[in-house]
């Protein structure tokens, strides 16, 4: 998509954006959407980028760079894999992620997290994580980890931001606004640690029931909706100590 098409698209949809300091001071929990193969490794699957995509490329780099930063400190980490049974589908996408399968699988750079004491991982086989975690019974494994850590903030990272991210962001606040998640307080969506797929509008057209989805434009408009439902959108990621008391 043209750039100067794009600059004026973000002029008319400004997404201001903060800065994060992790201390430690404010419980904080990290929650990792989709970091799985059939949508972050090159070739993995219908989903999967077809070339090193930068934007998913950085995602990932970001992801890794804060699961380990929060284990390091003991602070909860929340990862989302999607993952379907291979006979019901998941319209309008095309077949992916199927459980079992490398698709459904952590990127390799965060396989580790499968033996990490602090990371709760759950598979899901929706688009929005927050239904994705509710248990035959009733509960919510979600849910649940925001009050057993007593997690105030989130941090949000993954793939794509304008899917699953936006929509696990969305009816996560709105059961915050409903008290359902005391005592979390703040959703806040990372922009560099969030990417999404690009299929830009010349490749769409020639493709028979395809929706353009061109990457700059969709991930900003996920930003811009999100910050729009009351999550704080941050451009800068960084651990620090704590002050002084
Ligand atoms: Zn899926």
């Amino acid at each position: 998509m043209a750039s100067l098409t794009l600059n004026l698209l973000k002029d008319e949809l400004p997404v201001e954006q903060e800065s994060l300091v992790l201390s430690g001071e404010v419980k904080t929990g990290l929650v990792l959407v989709d970091l799985v193969n059939g949508f972050c490794t090159v070739g993995a699957g219908n989903m999967a980028p077809r070339q090193p995509d930068k934007q998913i490329s950085g995602m990932v780099d970001e992801s890794v760079r804060l699961a380990r930063g929060f284990c390091e400190n003991k602070w909860p980490v929340f990862a989302f894999l999607d993952s379907h049974h291979p006979d019901i589908p998941e319209p309008p996408y095309p077949r992916h992620c199927i459980a079992g399968t490398d698709e459904a699988k952590l990127v390799p750079a965060l396989e580790w997290l499968e033996n990490e004491p602090f990371a709760t991982l759950k598979c899901k086989d929706c688009i929005d994580g927050f239904v994705g975690s509710i248990e035959k019974d009733g509960s919510n494994l979600f849910v649940d980890w925001v009050k057993n850590n007593q997690i105030k903030k989130i941090l949000v990272v993954g793939i794509c931001t304008d899917i699953c991210v936006l929509d696990f962001v969305c009816t996560t606040l709105s059961a915050r606004n409903r008290g359902f998640l005391a005592p979390l307080e703040d959703v806040i969506v990372y922009s560099h640690g969030c990417a999404t797929f690009d299929l830009p509008v010349h490749i769409a057209k020639t493709l028979k029931d395809a929706i353009a989805h061109p990457q700059e434009l969709t991930h900003h408009v996920g930003l811009y909706i999100a910050k729009g439902r009351g999550a704080k959108v941050v451009s800068e990621v960084t651990f620090g100590a704590p002050k002084e008391p």
